[in-house]
């Protein structure tokens, strides 16, 4: 199936992260009819990640997910662009590796995988599962796909995801002095956060802080007593040090609960192709036993997870050459690497 349709077809099976089935079983019989071996690897009930190999020795793998986020958006195009969810993260991604790897049976190189994953866009449940895969001790290089407008990210931020809960004591809000505001110790804990400078790294860049959801009180007339704020930080540190920080912040004005965390993380870098430090996270920290990692994909980050999602038709193509450059040069050694 040629590139664009190839797209398209997977865009148009929803999969929506929890749903992502349907477009399994779809990859699964593509790839088996081009006469890969196909494994559906159980994740969760109805979730299988999908492993495909064409010998005993796959020693380069191209990766990425087949989850999307909400809501399902079909696929439109006109002659520049391919639009809808999916359309740059990540099955724009899916559809060039498949190309790509194509191109290189051609050639001769054989020593190739490929595998998508389910759940990327929530807890990554599919790379921690693929972690375990016996082939993973096989795996030289991951290159995994994610929209990186086709420069090679030879580093991702991590993230740090965590709630902060203040409790306090309800009374009728005539009688304050009967009560204590939960939300005024929320407000007076986020106003200190937001003049914290938390430490930067000169690799990674700024670590930055988003206090995404607010929420606590009972009615107007009373003193609220509870509130809790979600904050997700953009780590370029260790998560350790951020959180000491946090909660020399926060003290006994409230409490704690981290929801997730993945440390930032170095890429391979190669000579020959346009390079920068990405602010998202990818499945790449939950798969540390995929040998070493590189992340480079078409499409841009800042229309993935949007309603105008878009890929432009002629960056998919330049990417399945680049994928084929990466994999030719890993598996002939023939690279620069720094
Ligand atoms: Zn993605």
């Amino acid at each position: 199936m040629e590139l664009f349709e190839l797209t398209k077809s997977l865009m148009s099976i929803p999969s929506t992260s929890g749903e992502e089935e349907a477009v399994g079983f779809f990859l699964r019989d593509h790839l088996e009819s081009l006469g890969w071996t196909v494994e559906l690897q159980p994740v969760s009930a109805n979730q299988n990640n999908v492993i495909a190999y064409l010998n005993d020795t796959p020693r380069v793998w191209l990766s990425t997910h087949m989850d999307t986020v909400p809501p399902y958006i079909a696929p439109t195009e006109d002659d520049e662009k391919i639009y809808g969810r999916g359309s740059c993260d990540a099955k724009g991604i899916i559809a060039t590796q498949i190309t790509a790897a194509e191109q290189l049976r051609k050639e001769g190189i054989e020593d190739i995988g490929l595998m998508y994953t389910v759940e990327e866009e929530r807890s990554s449940t599919g790379a921690k599962a693929a972690n375990l895969h016996p082939f993973a001790a096989k795996c030289e290089y991951m290159i995994n796909g994610e929209p990186t407008d086709n420069d090679l990210a030879i580093g991702s931020k991590g993230t740090f995801r965590l709630n902060i809960k203040t409790k306090g004591k309800a009374a009728h809000s005539a009688y304050p002095d009967e009560g204590e505001s939960a939300i005024e110790k929320l407000l007076d804990i986020l106003d200190d956060i937001r003049h914290t400078k938390f430490p930067d790294d000169e690799f990674f860049g700024e670590t930055t802080v988003n206090i995404g959801t607010i929420e606590g009180g009972a009615a107007l007339n009373v003193i609220p007593p509870t509130a809790e704020a979600g904050l997700a930080i953009r780590l370029t540190t260790k998560k350790q040090p951020i959180e000491d920080a946090l909660r020399s912040i926060v003290r006994d004005r409230g409490e704690i609960e981290i929801l997730s965390f993945s440390e930032p993380v170095r890429m391979l870098d190669v000579d020959g192709f346009n390079k920068k430090v990405v602010r998202f996270t990818t499945d790449i920290p939950h798969m540390p036993n995929w040998g070493k990692p590189l992340l480079l994909g078409p499409g841009s980050i800042l229309v993935a997870h949007t309603k105008d999602e878009f890929v432009f038709k002629r960056d998919l193509e330049t990417s399945v050459s680049l994928y084929q450059d990466l994999v030719r040069g890993l598996i002939q050694s023939s690279l620069e690497i720094d």
